[in-house]
């Protein structure tokens, strides 16, 4: 068995054993990382029956996206840059760092100008690490409101990360508050359009789901380690 295929196998158990624990018992998503590793282990990953990928940076998303003769979903999860919205817009099926107003509004202008409505996670700092991008919790409900009126974005859900804790339960109160915030979500878009909750990864993404995701991304744990080449850390 390929190093892929045994580590997917082993990352499928372990999402349906953490599903098992959740008092939800919801369907979760699966979305491969695929940054920073070659569009071949993509490729195999789609085989093996992957249906969704998820890339940070536009211009290696857009490199793969080309490049890719395999139908896949695409989310686009890194913080974006202005100049890069048009582009991500044009390839991505959904895009989950919404995480400022101004992101959003160009997201809405980027989208209205190709007539697309382009999905679209809000994405919070929920810890409020200085590191992390993200709408603070406090501005939830003014963003929303924002957004409502931006025609060409269609929020589906909540994204967030958790602090990369040594000690991993640490991560449980994160999840649990951006549950919290994505019943609010929910209440204040009634159409019933908020269906995700995107959050976990390799290291704790068995808790998150615990705590209620229906949606995680995951790279490390299916792919390996990342090789970061001096050249592409600077992008
Ligand atoms: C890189 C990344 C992931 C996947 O991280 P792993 O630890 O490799 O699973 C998930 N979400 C976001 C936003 C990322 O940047």
């Amino acid at each position: 068995m390929s190093e892929i295929k045994e580590r997917l196998a082993h990352v499928m158990d372990r999402i349906e054993e953490a599903r098992k624990r959740s008092p939800w018992h919801q369907k979760v998503t699966l979305v491969a990382v695929t940054k920073f590793h070659p569009l071949e282990d993509m490729e195999e990953a789609i085989r093996l029956g992957v249906t969704q990928v998820g890339e940070n940076r536009v211009q290696e998303m857009e490199q793969k996206y080309k490049a890719l003769t395999l139908p896949v979903t695409w989310n686009l999860q890194g913080h974006l840059q202005k100049n890069k919205v048009k582009k991500a817009v044009a390839m991505a099926d959904l895009i989950q760092s919404g995480d400022s107003v101004e992101i959003l509004q160009e997201i809405d202008r980027r989208a209205g100008e190709i007539g697309k409505v382009q999905d679209a996670l809000l994405e919070f700092n929920i810890s409020g690490e200085a590191s992390k991008h993200g709408i603070p919790p406090e501005k939830m409900e003014e963003t929303i409101r924002t957004v409502k009126e931006l025609p060409h974005i269609r929020v589906k859900g909540l994204m967030c990360m958790a602090p990369n804790y040594e000690d991993v339960e640490k991560t449980r109160p994160v999840f649990r508050k951006a549950h919290t915030m994505w019943n609010e979500m929910k209440k204040e878009f009634p159409e019933g359009q908020i269906s995700l909750l995107s959050m976990g990864m390799t290291h704790d993404f068995e808790i998150a789901i615990e705590e209620g995701a229906n949606m995680v991304r995951i790279g490390t744990a299916i792919f390996g380690e990342r090789q970061y080449h001096q050249e592409e850390s600077k992008a």
